[in-house]
C-alpha cells in the first residue's frame, strides 16, 4: 500500500496481521494510525477502570497532511554522555554532551551535575558552548547561583538538533547497557532524577512542558525495562490495560504518565531568560582547543553535542540520524503512541510527530523519501486499525 492512497477498510483489515505481528514495546517508540475525520463514538466510550475516561481520536495521516520533514543527529555515545572536567592549559572545561536519544529529558540533570562540579573552582564568570537545551539549561542554573555568564554558539535555536526533537520526557537511547559501569549508571540516574523534578516546574504554557498520557502496545505481556524498575517514581501511572480497555489491535497495551516538552517554545523561553538575567549569547563557532583556552571566562563548561566530536577529538561520539514527519495540528490529539515496532506519535501544538527512524552513524541531514514512506505509512495503518476498532464499538 503506498501512502499516496487512502486504504479501503478492507485493506486495512488485510493489513492487520502483518502490522501486529511486529508489535512489541519499545524503549521510546510511538504508533500511530491512518484515518479520516474524527470519530464519534457511541454510548460504549473506551474506559481505563480506575483511571478515568478516555475519548480516544485516531490520528489523521495522510501524505497531504504533512507539513514538514525534519532531520537531526542525535548525538549518541555507546559509553553515555561525558560529564568530567579537563584542563586547557589552566582553564577547567567541563564536558556535558553526548545525550543521544534523551537529550531534552537529561538536560537540567547533567546541567545541575555540571554546576555543582563548577562550585568546586575558582571564578564565578563561566564560558558556556552551546545552544541547544543542555547549554541553556546548564546556563540557567549558573545564573540561578548568580554567576555571570555567556554563551558562545555557532547555531542558535531554531537551529539546533534539540529543536528537531520529538520532545517526550524519556531518559532512553541514551547508552549502550554492556558499555557502561556501574559509576556510570550511577551518575545517569541522579542526572534523570534531577532533570524530572527540575522540568515538574516548568509545567505551563510559559515553557511548553505538559502532562501526558503514554501508551505502548505489544504482542506479549509488557515486562518494565529496567529503567522502569531502577526509577519508578519517575515513571507514574503505571497500568496495563484489559482488551476491553484500549482500541489497539495488539493486545496488550499500557499506559505511562509522563511530559512532553513542546521544543520550539521551549528553547525561546529559554534564551529569553538568559538574557532576563544579564547573561550574553555570542554566535561563534569554536575551532580548537586553543581558541577556547583563550575564551576570557575563567570556567568552560562543554555543551556543543555532536560538535565535540571534532572540537575534542571523541570518535566514541557518533551520530544516530532521525527523521521526522509533521503533520498538521490536531487540538484533540492528547496522548502518545510509542507502536513497538520504533514508529511513535507525538501530539505538540504546531503539529503531530510521527517518528521511528534511528540510523547510527549516518550524519545526512538529507530527507530520505523511503523513510518518509515508512514513516507514513506504518502510522497509516496502526491509526486506521484504530478506527475501525472504534467504529466496531460505538
Ligand atoms: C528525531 C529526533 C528525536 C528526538 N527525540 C527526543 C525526545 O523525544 N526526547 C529527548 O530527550 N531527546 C530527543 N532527541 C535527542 C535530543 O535532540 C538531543 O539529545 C539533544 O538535542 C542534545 O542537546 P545538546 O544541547 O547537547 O545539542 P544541540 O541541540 O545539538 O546543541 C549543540 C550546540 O552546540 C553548538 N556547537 C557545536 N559545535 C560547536 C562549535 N565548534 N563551536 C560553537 N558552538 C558549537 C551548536 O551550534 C548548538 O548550539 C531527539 C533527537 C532527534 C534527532
Amino acid at each position: 500500500m503506498s501512502v499516496a492512497s487512502r486504504p479501503t477498510r478492507r485493506d486495512v483489515l488485510r493489513t492487520l496481521g502483518t502490522a501486529a505481528a511486529g508489535v512489541a514495546l519499545a524503549g521510546c517508540g510511538g504508533s500511530s494510525m491512518a484515518g479520516g475525520g474524527p470519530v464519534t463514538q457511541g454510548s460504549a466510550p473506551w474506559r481505563h477502570r480506575g483511571a478515568g475516561s478516555r475519548t480516544w481520536v485516531p490520528v489523521e495521516v495522510s501524505p497531504d497532511r504533512v507539513t514538514r520533514t525534519l532531520v537531526g543527529l542525535r548525538p549518541y555515545r555507546p559509553g553515555g554522555f561525558v560529564l568530567r572536567t579537563e584542563r586547557l592549559d589552566d582553564k577547567p572545561v567541563i564536558h556535558n554532551y553526548g545525550h543521544g536519544g534523551g537529550g531534552i529529558t537529561l538536560s537540567w540533570g547533567t546541567a545541575d551535575l555540571a554546576v555543582t562540579e563548577a562550585t568546586t573552582m575558582e571564578g564565578r564568570d563561566v564560558a558556556v558552548l552551546g545552544c541547544g537545551a543542555v547549554g541553556l539549561a546548564t546556563a540557567r542554573l549558573l545564573q540561578r547561583r548568580g554567576w555571570k555568564v555567556r554563551i558562545y554558539a555557532r547555531d542558535l535555536p531554531p537551529d539546533t538538533t534539540s529543536n528537531i526533537a520529538a520532545g517526550q520526557w524519556s531518559p532512553f537511547s541514551v547508552f549502550e547497557p554492556d558499555a557502561v559501569d556501574d559509576r556510570f549508571r550511577d551518575q545517569f540516574r541522579r542526572a534523570a532524577r534531577l532533570a524530572y523534578r527540575h522540568y515538574q516546574d516548568l509545567v505551563g504554557p510559559d515553557y511548553g512542558v505538559r502532562w501526558i498520557d503514554n501508551y505502548s502496545i505489544s504482542e506479549r505481556p509488557i515486562e518494565s525495562g529496567s529503567l522502569q524498575r531502577d526509577l519508578p517514581d519517575l515513571f507514574p501511572g503505571i497500568r496495563d490495560l484489559g482488551p476491553d480497555e484500549h482500541p489497539f489491535s495488539a493486545p496488550y497495551a499500557r499506559r505511562v504518565i509522563t511530559m512532553i516538552i513542546e521544543t520550539a517554545p521551549y528553547l525561546r523561553r529559554m534564551q529569553e531568560d538568559v538574557y532576563r538575567a544579564g547573561g550574553e549569547i555570542v554566535v561563534r563557532e569554536l575551532r580548537d582547543r586553543r581558541e577556547i583556552a583563550a575564551l576570557p571566562e575563567s570556567i568552560v563548561v562543554n555543551c556543543t553535542g555532536l560538535g565535540a566530536r571534532d572540537l575534542f577529538g571523541d570518535d566514541e561520539l557518533v551520530p544516530v540520524r532521525g527523521q521526522l514527519e509533521v503533520l498538521l495540528p490536531q487540538a484533540d490529539i492528547d496522548y502518545i503512541m510509542l507502536m513497538g515496532n520504533g514508529l511513535y506519535m507525538m501530539p505538540k501544538s504546531d503539529g503531530i510527530v510521527l517518528g521511528g527512524s534511528f540510523e547510527r552513524g549516518d550524519g545526512s541531514l538529507e530527507p530520505d523519501p523511503r523513510t518518509t514512506d515508512r514513516i507514513l505509512r506504518g502510522h497509516e495503518e496502526f491509526f486506521a486499525q484504530m478506527r475501525s476498532r472504534i467504529e466496531e464499538r460505538a
